[in-house]
């Protein structure tokens, strides 16, 4: 106790010496990305953060980690808290690939890309879904051909978000079309800086252009980067969308857990918008509204405490699949509440304040769709946590 007591201010102080002012409060957060320029602030973070292994705190040293328990983990994230301090680095890279890596990955697989996703050297697109292929994942039909230490990668990927900015992506690709659908699969580590790989944006009705097509064209990847391996990419990559699911409900390696922040800041945005009488809400079906939204958005910190805890900071299996939807569902019901509290100003489209109310309620409906949809969530809950019949 008094070791971790002493962890707790050695943490403490080293955190207030190191994290530049400028790395604290909101802002963007680093995801390893070479195309996105850091400003100073940002780089020197990440910088410091990673020599101490604390981009990922719970890897072994070896691999850029700090090797940290599960006791320290839960202090250094409680002390950046303290003086909101932004995580260091987050993404793809150290929250999905990372650990997987960790887990499944050989030992030379380990020694050559984790190192690198620590320090955020390379930021990571997710090659899973395709035009046939959604929930239904195993319909892919993206090719993997061995050719000597090479596989030559050939299909198209969709929803690709991120990757006109990745460095690499990992795919799902079929190694052995013969086999029957959910056999014959495997994950691979791509270079995107290859003439084969195209990014295609897609073009959003708000103008941005989150997503991508990706197509590989006789795409090469290094033989050595099957991961988990050949023809068993179907339960390497449903690991990887354990370590995904985990990341959206607000549990994930990087030092980064808490989902959302502005729990504790609902009331008051409720209350710049509604009618208030005698400092109350008028309004007793939004009073009602809003007890429920913080009930359950205690209810789900304190569950995702838990998870952390008993999973020693490493991602849970299928309850991952409970707390990402119990999230999801809490976080679109702090926005549908607030949309109707704003009334007829939450209906505005353009550069007012009111209008990033609605842009984030669409914005939102997206959470129950990435990483698997809220029905598929249901059938993995129903089938592996509560163990009921197919
Ligand atoms: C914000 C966002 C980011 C994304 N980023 C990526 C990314 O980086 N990489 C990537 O590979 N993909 C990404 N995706 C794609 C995402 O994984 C898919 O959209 C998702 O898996 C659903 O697939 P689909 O869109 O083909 O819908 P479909 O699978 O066609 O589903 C359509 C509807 O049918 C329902 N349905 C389907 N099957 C069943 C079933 N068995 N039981 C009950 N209902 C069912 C679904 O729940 C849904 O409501 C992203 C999606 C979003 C929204």
């Amino acid at each position: 106790m008094a070791n971790l007591e002493e962890f707790r201010e050695e943490t403490r102080d080293w955190i207030e010496i190191n994290c530049p002012v400028g790395a604290r409060g909101p802002g963007p957060v680093p995801w390893g990305s070479t195309k996105v320029k850091l400003n100073d602030a940002s780089r020197e973070w990440l910088e410091r953060m990673a020599n101490r292994g604390w981009t990922v705190p719970s890897w072994p040293t070896e691999y850029g980690g700090a090797g940290l328990s599960a006791e320290q983990y839960k202090i250094l994230i409680d002390e950046l808290k303290r003086v909101n301090a932004r995580p260091p680095l987050t993404g793809r890279g150290v929250n999905y690939i990372g650990p997987t890596l960790l887990e499944l990955g050989s030992d030379d697989q380990k020694a050559r890309w984790l190192p690198g996703i620590a320090r955020g050297q390379g930021g990571w697109a997710m090659g899973y879904s395709e035009p046939g292929a959604g929930s239904d994942l195993a319909s892919l039909s993206m090719r993997a051909t061995r050719r000597g230490d090479h596989y030559i990668l050939n299909g198209r990927k969709i929803w690709t978000s991120d990757a006109m900015q990745a460095d690499y992506i990992f795919v799902l690709a079929r190694t052995a079309p013969d086999q029957p659908k959910h056999r014959g699969i495997s994950l691979i580590l791509v270079d995107m800086q290859q003439a084969g790989v195209q990014v295609r944006p897609i073009r959003l009705i708000s103008g941005a252009s989150p997503f991508n097509e990706t197509l590989f064209e006789d795409a090469i990847a290094d033989a050595s980067d099957v991961v988990g391996g050949v023809d068993n990419g179907w339960t390497v990559g449903k690991r990887l969308l354990q370590f995904e699911r985990s990341t959206h409900a607000g549990i994930n390696t990087s030092g980064s857990q808490g989902g959302r922040s502005d729990a504790s800041t609902m009331p008051k945005q409720i209350h710049r918008y509604t009618r208030i009488v005698e400092g109350r809400i008028a309004d007793p079906a939004i009073r009602a509204r809003l007890i429920r939204y913080e009930q359950n958005d205690l209810a789900q910190r304190l569950t995702q405490q838990r998870v952390i805890e008993e999973t020693r900071a490493h991602a849970p299996g299928f309850a991952s699949s409970a707390v990402k939807l119990t999230g999801a569902l809490n976080n679109q019901d702090g926005d549908e509440l607030l949309l109707h509290a704003s009334g007829t100003q939450g209906l505005e489209w353009d550069t007012s304040e009111t209008s990033e109310i609605t842009r984030a309620w669409l914005r939102q409906k997206a959470l129950t769709i990435a990483g698997g949809t809220k029905e598929i969530q249901l059938n993995i809950i129903a089938k592996r946590v509560l163990g009921l019949p197919d």
